[in-house]
């Protein structure tokens, strides 16, 4: 007989989840050797109160997946007919269902500007440092990472990046062999420096910035296998449209930042191919009404797009406000830009001359943040972490919605936007052990 597995969770409380029902694991694989792992046929069906999708949200909905993918989005009903047809039809399959009432299924997240997290950052440059940076941002609900590595010598540089590369690899494999934990999907490399202007390089080490160089850029994407995703440059720095130019043509995203740049010097970086501002308003020049500087240009340009880090530190929230009345709802991607302090304190770091030196930021919070100061509704707030950067990275075929061949990651919220479940790949992030409490939302309930 075909195994079914069917777990049911009362998700209502904390104690709730702790004590009963929590699925002990996923279904053992058919070789025995991983044991959190499961053979490429399994079908999962997750089941939720309300189910996001880009078009409605689906009332006791339920997301079939098979393997990675998910195969369909509909009422529980309905995918749970699915599953069952499917199941009998192949003895293959092992059937999981994961009984979430009470929860909210939405897409996995996407940080595409993160340095650290959990007492570890990228520079450290070992494995453990990455395996703990993402373990503390999963069990937030973000399945997809870029890596940001810092303004630093090539060498360290390549460190961090060979280290990043290597959890890659693994993740990818379903075998973190540490702890075979289930790691979030690492979908490229951020390298913030080490061109930018002295001047606007916030927590960025002068020691270490350095002349547009193509050929550290492609020194670096020849040691590593992830992708080079973004660079973030100041356009205003001599040589920077060949640079530009050199960046978009090998796919790399081209971002402004950490630069002092006028308006003309930024819509001279546009025409090169700038089509994205790290951290807007942060470590750049600002809208002036007389010099709108390269913030005022970003506000601009309908086709870039523009990071935000929404956590009351690095911008009000009539900034945030501000911002997405002006930018094209799709252009706007709330970052974290969190580093070694997030999930450990709240306060971020500053440089001794008072200068924040990112958040301690999860993207969860970032979303809980803008929320709370807006009463927008969650479908509104969600695509600023899920879809827009999807888009931005062109992952928009498979990552950031819950629909029919797209991965299945997937994070169930309660109505207080705490995470009670995470999915990478349909894969379960915590299956067993407990997880850290998650910070007190500040935001009231959301409507969905
Ligand atoms: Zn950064």
């Amino acid at each position: 007989m075909p195994r079914i597995k069917t777990i049911k969770t009362a998700s209502k409380t904390r104690a709730a989840r702790k004590t009963k029902g929590r699925p002990r694991r996923s279904a053992p694989s058919a070789s025995g050797r991983n044991p959190v792992g499961r053979p490429p046929a399994a079908l999962t069906l997750i089941r939720a109160s309300a189910v996001l999708t880009p078009e409605a949200s689906i009332a006791d909905g339920a997301i079939l997946a098979r393997g990675k993918r998910i195969l369909a989005v509909g009422t529980y009903k309905k995918m749970e007919a699915a599953a069952r047809r499917l199941h009998n039809r192949s003895r293959r399959f092992v059937l999981e269902i994961h009984d979430r009432r009470g929860l909210i299924a939405v897409p996995g997240f996407i940080d595409i500007h993160q340095h650290g997290g959990g007492g570890a950052d990228y520079m450290d440059a070992t494995p453990e440092a990455v395996r703990t940076i993402l373990l503390l941002h999963a069990r937030e609900g973000t399945t997809s990472i870029v890596p940001t590595l810092m303004t630093a010598s090539k060498k360290d540089i390549a460190k961090a990046a060979l280290a990043v590369d290597r959890i890659r690899r693994e993740a990818r494999r379903g075998r973190d062999k540490a702890g075979a934990k289930i790691l979030p999907e690492i979908v490229g490399l951020h390298v913030e420096g080490p061109h930018i202007a002295a001047a606007k390089r916030g927590a960025q080490p002068r020691a270490f910035i350095r002349r547009f160089d193509p050929e550290a850029i492609q020194a670096l994407q020849k040691a590593v296998k992830t992708p080079i995703r973004i660079v973030t440059l100041a356009p205003e720095l001599p040589g920077a449209a060949a640079f530009i130019k050199f960046l978009d043509k090998r796919g790399i995203i081209p971002s402004a930042g950490h630069s002092a740049a006028t308006f003309e010097q930024a819509l001279a970086g546009f025409e090169a191919g700038v089509r994205h501002g790290t951290h807007l308003y942060n470590a750049m020049s600002g809208f002036g009404h007389r010099e709108p500087g390269l913030a005022g240009a970003l506000l601009l340009n309908d086709e870039a797009s523009v990071e935000l880090i929404a956590d009351g530190h690095h911008l009000h929230p009539a900034t945030i406000f501000l911002t997405m009345a002006a930018k094209p709802p799709d252009k706007v991607v709330l970052v974290t830009d969190a580093t070694r302090p997030a999930g450990i304190r709240t306060e971020p770091l500053r440089t001794k001359d008072g200068k924040l030196f990112g958040s301690t930021l999860t993207l969860l919070q970032a979303v809980r943040n803008v929320i709370g100061w807006s009463g927008w509704p969650l479908a509104d707030v969600l695509p600023l972490v899920t879809t827009n950067p999807a888009r931005l990275l062109g992952l928009d075929k498979k990552k950031g919605a819950l629909a029919k061949g797209f991965d299945a990651d997937v994070v169930l919220l309660d109505p207080a936007l705490h995470v009670h479940d995470v999915f990478v790949g349909g894969r379960a992030v915590f299956p067993v052990e407990t997880r850290p409490r998650g910070r007190k939302p500040k935001s009231r309930p959301s409507k969905i």
